[in-house]
């Protein structure tokens, strides 16, 4: 019956379990282990638990499976293993599905710790990754051979706000064999359509739009049920990624309040970017929803994060940002606070020079994440700081 609901009675209802209370809000399941009713049981369990059998918070836990089967019915998805954080959840779908000798495509653009674990190590361990510009697909077909086994990328990567066309990517994966990873985090499960453009695999930092109040870690990875409770569960149920039942419980209740969250934030970074497009002290407004942004079309929502490029520089950037009210200087995103973040010298500080150039990270770039304040308050304090300037 749930698979017919909507997205959004999916989001509230989506995988509720009960106990014997009949409680309205779903409860937090505390516990680590579970009390068998004798020893034969107990056998059973080890040997195949059902659905609604749990054995070791490690592995599973009433409130997890409830975060677990709601946000795979929202994505559309069989199956869901949460994780710690975000990149449990990147490192988990990635280090499950190779072994010494296999071949990856990524594209360049990525998360800081993501491209770590491609760049440093998987690297030690025999696999080979090549890197591609993400949004040309001739790089993707000259990097794609047969018997690559992963294509990974950020669908909207950071925080450059470059769209890669997952459909045209994952048709040249297929091609040749390769099982395709999809990390959503910026284009969230309200304008996810991974599956229908042939995502294999989707990883989300549940960190960012799905707590979305900045309250605690956590991550997920969405798939086929043969890989997710093959070889994904197996290694992450061994190696210890999983996520407390306190925050999964969090993210469960967040995924209730995902779509109006992410709608009102998206319509704010929409009104936001307009409002700064062109504007004299600003170099570039990077934001998928304008119509000026190349792959506006791949993306035309556009999402709750914008990028703009402050003319000065760094030194300009800064007196920017220290100008600010409302906005926080912070990294997260997604957030119910409007949050900006300066990448050259924080999430990308380590990136040599070149490599922040060839992705567009200029030193008077700033990332904005909206949250759910007014629109015009935020556009207020951005104006008055660029007076500052
Ligand atoms: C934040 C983020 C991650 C990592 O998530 P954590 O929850 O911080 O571990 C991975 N990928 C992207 C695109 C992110 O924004």
């Amino acid at each position: 019956m749930s698979e017919n609901w909507k997205r959004c009675t999916k989001a509230v209802h989506g995988g509720t379990r009960r106990s014997q209370y009949g409680e309205l809000s779903e409860a937090i399941f505390l516990t680590q282990g579970f009390d068998y009713p004798n020893a034969e049981a107990a056998e059973a369990r080890f040997e195949q638990a059902g659905p609604d059998e749990f054995i070791y918070a490690r592995y599973g836990n009433p409130t997890v499976a409830m975060f677990e089967d709601r946000i795979a019915g929202l994505e559309g998805m069989e199956a869901a293993f949460a994780t710690a954080s975000g990149m449990a959840a990147v490192n988990g779908a990635l280090t499950a599905l190779v072994a010494a000798g296999d071949h990856v495509v990524a594209a360049r653009a990525l998360f800081g710790s993501c491209l770590y674990i491609l760049e440093e190590i998987l690297p030690r361990f025999g696999v080979e990754v090549t890197f591609v510009d993400g949004t040309d697909l001739d790089q993707w077909r000259a990097a794609i051979r047969l018997g690559t086994r992963l294509v990974v990328f950020e669908a909207v990567s950071n925080p450059t706000l470059e769209v890669i066309d997952t459909r045209a990517v994952a048709d040249i994966a297929h091609a040749a064999g390769a099982l395709v990873v999809v990390d959503n985090v910026f284009t969230t499960p309200v304008f996810s359509r991974a599956v229908e453009m042939g995502a294999d695999l989707v990883v989300y930092s549940a960190t960012k739009h799905i707590d979305g109040q900045g309250r605690c870690l956590g991550g997920v990875i969405l798939g086929p049920r043969d890989i997710v409770r093959g070889p994904v569960e197996t290694y992450m149920k061994h190696t210890g990624g999983a996520i407390s039942p306190f925050n999964a419980w969090i993210m469960l209740k967040g995924l209730e309040t995902l779509d109006l969250r992410v709608r009102a934030q998206t319509r704010g970074a929409r009104i936001l970017a307009q409002a700064l497009e062109g504007r004299a002290g600003l170099a570039r407004v990077l934001y998928p929803g304008l119509t000026s942004h190349p792959q506006h079309a791949l993306f035309p929502q556009g999402g709750t994060v914008f990028s703009i490029d402050v003319a000065g520089g760094q030194a300009a950037a800064f007196r920017f940002l220290n100008a600010l009210k409302i906005w926080k200087i912070s990294n997260n995103l997604g957030d119910a606070k409007s949050i900006i973040t300066h990448p050259a010298t924080t999430t990308h500080q380590r990136l040599p020079e070149a490599a922040k150039t060839h992705l567009g990270i200029t030193p008077g770039l700033l990332r904005l994440s909206v949250g759910l304040e007014d629109p015009q308050d935020l556009l207020d304090d951005l104006e008055r700081a660029l007076q500052r300037v």
